[in-house]
């Protein structure tokens, strides 16, 4: 579980603000969901054979007896919060949340304990079209951020029923393999043999390779809608590679799957995931509801932009406002306050820590700001403010308010 320290919060914010802006701009709604859930939910819906069920989950009884966990993801809170709220009831919706999950996963690059996504969840929609908006708004966060490494590679999962006679060509074929198939793959091969295919264990590798694909299963319905967004991404420009092997963590799924990956963040390189799951819904207690959704994983993109250098723009302060004697400093809030009135969006830090005047300046030098502010019993006594350049070799000089907010609009609107 990782301190995200100020010095990444920039890139932070630049994920969660180009997010934003995508999704304000395709109408999907922000819904805040509780981090802890009901044991029961989880199991339920992600399903007791998957490796988050069965090993990662941070449960525990509270003080009231009851199990509780806290999320390892969000699809399954989204759902239970929209039937507890009627939200489905004859409505489509389409939202997005945001916020911390818990897996207790081996800790390594890109996989953490506590780690962040931000989800995106269309439900009551059964078309391919939705399917293809939601990828589409996942590459306009890449596009929005200067990515250029996630690869799109999508699948179908097809419906429960022609995944059960593809559930049994994978048991004949495993089983015919069952020497190198460790406990855990033993117990899914019994349960559900899919799970095998999405081992992370190296040496089943080449026994997954070979395995049989869905696609020869898949239902007329299925492949049609498959095809259908196909397209419909071919028109719009986004790239995919089928990967017939895809397949996903969590058993809810069905028809389309797709992950975006990059082979920049070792092995960890599923950066957004996601697809349909037709069922959840109804499984969960409500009527029959198509939905989609896909989760990205916030460090991963973070990480991925470090090392893809993408630049961002600094954000120092515009101004740091020096105070010296006691007077200005009763002043100095006031005057900080009227500024940052007068010229929205501008970036004032006042110094708060007192001391010399050769120590104020210092820390104004180290906050990057463009422009000193200095305030003194001079300054006062004039109703002015000296302006001192930091960056730039001009001289200081000594001006009325109305002036400095001339200088603060000049800067502000030539920095980012
Ligand atoms: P992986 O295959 O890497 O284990 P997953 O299939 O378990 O991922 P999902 O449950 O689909 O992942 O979660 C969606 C996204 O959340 C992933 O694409 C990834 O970016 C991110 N993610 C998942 N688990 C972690 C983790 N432990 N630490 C950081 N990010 C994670
Ligand atoms: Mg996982």
């Amino acid at each position: 579980m990782n301190d995200v320290l100020p010095d990444a919060g920039a890139l932070w914010s630049a994920v969660e603000s180009a997010a934003q802006a995508v999704f304000d701009a395709y109408g999907y709604r922000r819904i805040r969901l509780p981090v802890m859930e009901r044991t029961e939910l989880f199991s339920r819906s992600i399903g007791e054979t998957t490796d988050i069920v069965q090993k990662e989950m941070y449960t525990f009884t509270d003080r009231s007896g009851d199990s509780v966990t806290l999320r390892p993801e969000a699809t399954a809170s989204v759902v239970r919060a929209g039937l507890s709220h009627g939200l489905f009831h004859n409505r489509q919706q389409k939202l997005w949340c945001s916020g911390p999950m818990f897996r207790h996963e081996r800790p390594q690059k890109a996989r953490y304990r506590q780690f962040h996504q931000i989800d995106v969840e269309a439900i009551g929609f059964a078309g391919p079209e939705v399917d293809a908006e939601i990828i589409v708004m996942s590459a306009r966060i890449w596009e929005r951020l200067g990515l250029s490494s996630p690869r799109l590679e999508l699948n179908s999962l097809g419906t429960p029923a022609c995944r059960a006679g593809y559930r049994e060509a994978l048991q004949d074929y495993f089983s015919a393999a069952g020497d190198v198939l460790d406990a855990d793959s033993l117990e899914r091969l019994r349960r559900n043999p899919l799970r095998i295919l999405d081992s992370k264990d190296p040496r089943l590798g080449e026994l997954i390779a070979g395995a049989p694909v869905l696609s020869g299963y898949l239902d007329d319905d299925s492949a049609a809608h498959f095809k259908r967004l196909t397209e419909l991404l071919d028109d719009a420009g986004v790239e995919y590679r089928i990967n017939p092997r895809l397949v996903r963590g969590l058993d809810y799924y069905t028809r389309t799957v797709f992950e975006w990956v990059t082979d920049r963040l070792g092995a960890q390189g599923a950066v957004c995931s996601g697809g349909r799951y037709d069922g959840l819904v109804a499984q969960l207690g409500g009527r029959d509801t198509p939905a989609i959704g896909w989760a990205l994983g916030l460090e991963r993109v973070v990480e991925l932009m470090e090392e893809e250098g993408c630049a961002l723009p600094q954000r120092p302060p515009h101004a740091y406002l020096v105070i010296a004697g006691d007077e200005a400093r009763r002043r100095g809030l006031g005057i900080a306050e009227a500024l940052r009135e007068q010229v929205p969006g501008v970036r004032i830090t006042m110094d708060c820590a007192g001391g010399s005047f050769r120590s104020q300046m210092k820390r104004a030098d180290r906050s990057g700001a463009l422009l000193g502010l200095i305030l003194g019993d001079d300054e006062l006594a004039n109703n002015a403010l000296s302006i001192k350049p930091l960056r730039e070799d001009s001289p200081q000089m000594q001006c009325d308010l109305e002036k400095a907010v001339t200088e603060l609009l000049r800067v502000r609107d030539n920095s980012p």
